[in-house]
């Protein structure tokens, strides 16, 4: 008999908190655990990328988890296809007596969870989910009244004074590892099987030492320098974990821990208001008229609008699947208010191309760039690219990088001039706030 550990967004033994519970509640019950993870098809036969960068990723934290399960004598139990049906078969192979995992805060993965938890209830069987993915989950930090927190400062406060060494406290999974369904070695779906092209992919570094943190306060807004840590896929896969980044970091770089809780925040937005994936967080914005041109969004995309910080991050995001963070503000911005183009096409277009994509802070940044967000920055605002430009890239190191061509001829003119960009993004904003 066994209990099933399902692996999502947390491919680490290490520090884990739904994984540790299982084996030490399984080691009580007399039980082994059998660890499983579902390449599931809802999420990718939606990818148009046969050549997603992100697949590579999963598949390649996946043949590590089943390696080193592999010299535990156990084995990752992989499979493909729709997470329902597959519970359906596990149960006809395996004796099951608990389904453990950690909680996902997405609506799609909710709904999911949801439809899984009920098919085993109904079973007897009982699907226990657990806080892995932040610090801080949904209700954990609240204003004083009960109530969930929508602007940021007061929710960090908040969050800061909750702070202790529990919160950021690691599992200690490994005491438990002898606690495994000991089978043998199941092969893994390969690449071409899941309907994805075979890659090789150099990702960042999942080091946690990354030497410019003490830097990190001055530096993290250059982005020539190789100032941030580059750890949004890890986080988003969970291939590294959020306490153990936090532990690290905390009495380091405060400037650094801040950014960790707009993640948190972000999610939390996300859980209490799942209607920010389709609408805006303040209705009124939904009224604006955008002029979503399509041959304007084209040349964005492809980094060709003629204003060169706003092209290298749309290359660099192109070629890498990365973009420092001044320069997403930068192009989001430009998107949303230069070209008035609904922020919910950047943000589409960011979910594809990011490896870091995260639905809530992916959703909280676009929001915050169009104005319409929670916490964001005032309509009226409105980014000066030329002027970031020259403020956060000086010396056109990263511009220069990205867009070789921008001081020669070749180079186009702005597709828009900024004065009067800024001026036609005032007024529709305006004239759909007074409305
Ligand atoms: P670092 O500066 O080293 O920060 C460390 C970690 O803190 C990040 O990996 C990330 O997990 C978290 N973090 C940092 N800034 C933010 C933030 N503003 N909101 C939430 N978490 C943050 N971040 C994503 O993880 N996924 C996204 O899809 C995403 N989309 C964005 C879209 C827009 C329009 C904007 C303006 C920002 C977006 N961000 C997103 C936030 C931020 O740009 C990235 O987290 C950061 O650039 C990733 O690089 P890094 O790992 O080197 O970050």
């Amino acid at each position: 008999s066994v209990i099933l550990f399902w692996f999502r967004r947390d491919l680490r033994l290490e520090d884990n908190a739904g994984l540790y519970h299982a084996l030490k509640n399984a080691l009580a019950a007399g039980l082994t655990v059998q660890p499983l993870f579902i390449f599931d098809t809802t999420i990718l036969d939606a990818l148009v990328d046969k050549a997603d960068k992100r697949v590579v990723f999963i598949h390649q934290a996946i043949e590590r988890l089943h390696a080193e399960l592999a010299e535990l004598g156990a084995t990752l139990d992989v499979r493909h296809g729709v997470p329902l049906n597959i519970f359906a078969e596990l149960l006809n192979e395996y004796d099951v007596k608990g389904v453990y995992a950690n909680r996902d805060y997405e609506p799609d993965a909710r709904a999911r969870d949801k439809v899984v938890y009920e098919y085993l209830n109904e079973q007897g069987i009982a699907f226990r989910a657990f806080k892995d993915h932040v610090i801080f989950e949904k209700n954990e930090v609240m204003k004083a009244d009960d109530s969930p927190y929508t602007v940021f400062t007061p929710y960090s406060r908040k969050w800061l004074s909750q702070l202790d060494d529990f919160y950021v406290r690691a599992y200690p999974t490994r005491v438990y590892l002898d606690g495994f369904y000991q089978q043998e070695k199941r092969v893994i779906p390969s690449m071409g099987q899941l309907g994805f092209e075979p890659m090789t992919v150099e990702f960042p570094s999942e080091e946690l030492d990354f030497g410019a943190l003490d830097a990190y306060a001055e530096q993290r807004d250059y982005p020539a320098l190789p100032a941030t840590s580059r750890l949004g896929v890890h986080l988003r896969f969970g291939t590294v974990s959020i306490r153990q980044v936090a532990a690290h970091t905390r009495a380091r770089s405060a400037v650094f821990l801040s950014e960790l809780i707009w993640r948190d925040f972000y999610q939390m937005i996300l859980w209490h208001h799942p209607q920010v994936v389709t609408q805006s967080f303040k209705p009124m914005y939904d009224q604006i008229l955008w002029r979503n041109q399509s041959s304007e969004f084209a040349q964005w995309c492809a980094g060709q609008t003629g204003y060169p910080l706003v092209d290298a991050g749309m290359r660099e995001l192109n070629e890498t699947g990365f973009m420092h963070n001044r320069v997403r503000m930068v192009v989001a911005s430009f998107l949303t208010k230069h070209l008035l183009i609904d922020w919910r096409w950047g943000e589409r277009y960011f979910a594809q191309k990011l490896l870091d994509y995260d639905l809530a802070a992916n959703n909280g940044g676009w929001q915050w760039a169009a104005g319409c967000g929670c916490d964001a920055a005032p309509y009226f605002r409105v980014f000066n690219p030329t002027l970031q430009m020259e403020k956060f890239d000086p010396k056109n190191e990263y511009v220069r990088r990205w867009v070789p061509e921008f001081e020669t001829a070749a180079y186009p003119e702005p597709m828009v001039e900024h004065r009067m960009a800024r001026e036609r993004c005032l007024q529709v904003y305006s004239t759909a706030l007074k409305t």
